[in-house]
């Protein structure tokens, strides 16, 4: 019997999650995987704690709470500058990752070619290849990860039917531009193609730095799948909480799938949640500070050290480069770096195709600042 579908085949467990398990083997301090052991807001918390009190513990609608959806739709009118009717445009979902495969089994089909920027989110190029669709790629190049109009272009094949963008970036902690976005938005029209849009770290960024939503530039709503998450805004990576907006025809068919794939988002994690939507400006803003202060520990170190950082614009991840370690896969060197210093990171191969990413690794700052400063202080060991 055949133990595995075709579509499977050399598909492995993320490096993420293997990270995870070899870090607490060595009882390390897990900056691998992006597991957000950030507060979670007690409104939050308690919200959700009083929803299963009173019951609300059956199914919700596959779209999710209306009063969820109504807020959600409110957020993105005044965070986002996207207008999306909480009735056919909004779905709420289990995770960014299920609003990710709601939207590629819901609106392609197998052998359509996807195009992903390099590094990418594992995650993204797994799914894809589950669904069985043709994962395609543009490298965007370290430590700058400029998209250009003209490689995009030259990267469309006639099997192209849809381009995935994650920003702020998952690895590289990129944010796109609006430039980046327009010549996005002209491509996408040549080529009638589906943007999926993964912005789950949309709330964490640098510098000032304002977060431009792809549906929001030039003609980019008409064709673009909205993706957020909550896991990282309130520190809820374990509660499995996003949302998909996408244009009423292209929604249809993600709530659909969701419904079949999930039945719903948790329901009483919903009603948590709706408390975040009421929280105050000030929750995001002292959150970034504390994102900033941790990012600076962390870079400083790696930079310290002799692993130069490349600082993210946004999200809560830093690629470093260890050439210094001397080792040929980015995978014996991110064991090597837990074996000397306890610390545990995500090779690099994680997120690439080719060999650009041999001499990087990824590390998670989305911690406790003691736990950030113990990880800059062993890293000292190097
Ligand atoms: N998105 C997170 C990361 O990139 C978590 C992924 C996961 O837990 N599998 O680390």
């Amino acid at each position: 019997m055949q133990t595995r579908s075709s579509r499977l085949v050399g598909l492995d467990q993320s490096p993420i999650r293997t990270m995870t398990r070899l870090c607490h083997e060595h009882g390390g301090i897990n900056l691998g995987q992006g597991l957000c052991q950030m507060p979670t807001p007690p409104q939050v918390l308690a919200a959700a704690c009083r929803a299963i009190e009173a019951d609300y513990n059956a199914y919700s609608y596959p779209e999710g709470l209306t009063e969820l959806r109504s807020l959600i739709a409110g957020k993105l009118r005044a965070s986002n500058g996207i207008e999306a009717d909480p009735v056919t445009q909004i779905t709420v979902t289990a995770g960014t990752a299920a609003a990710f495969a709601a939207t590629i089994h819901g609106l392609l089909d197998p052998g359509d070619g996807i195009l992903l920027f390099e590094p990418y989110y594992g995650y993204h190029l797994a799914a894809a290849k589950v669904a069985g669709l043709q994962p395609e790629f543009l490298g965007l190049t370290a430590p700058d990860f400029v998209l250009d109009e003209e490689a995009l272009r030259a990267a469309i094949t006639p099997k192209t039917r849809a381009v995935v963008v994650c920003t702020p970036g998952n690895p590289s902690g990129r944010m796109l531009r609006r430039s980046e976005l327009e010549a996005l938005d002209r491509v996408a029209a040549e080529f009638d193609l589906l943007v999926i849009t993964d912005e789950i770290y949309e709330e964490i960024r640098y510098d000032g730095r304002e977060h431009i939503s792809p549906a929001t530039v030039g003609e980019l709503g008409k064709r673009t799948v909205t993706l957020m998450g909550l896991s990282k805004t309130f520190a809820i990576t374990g509660w499995r909480l996003g949302y998909a907006v996408a244009p009423a025809e292209l929604s249809s068919a993600i709530t659909l799938v969701h419904d079949l794939f999930y039945i719903c988002a948790p329901t009483p994690l919903q009603h948590g949640v709706v408390a975040g939507f009421q929280l105050p400006a000030s929750f995001f803003i002292e959150q970034r500070e504390q994102y900033t202060a941790r990012r600076a520990v962390l870079c400083d170190a790696l930079d310290r050290v002799g692993l130069p950082a490349i600082r993210p614009e946004g999200a809560y991840y830093v690629l470093a480069d260890v050439s210094r370690l001397g080792q040929s896969s980015s995978l014996a060197a991110a064991v090597e770096l837990l074996e000397r210093t306890g610390v545990a990171s995500v090779p690099g191969s994680a997120f690439y195709q080719g060999s650009e990413g041999d001499q990087l690794v990824r590390l998670c700052f989305a911690l406790p600042m003691d736990s950030i400063e113990e990880a800059a202080q062993r890293l000292g060991r190097l």
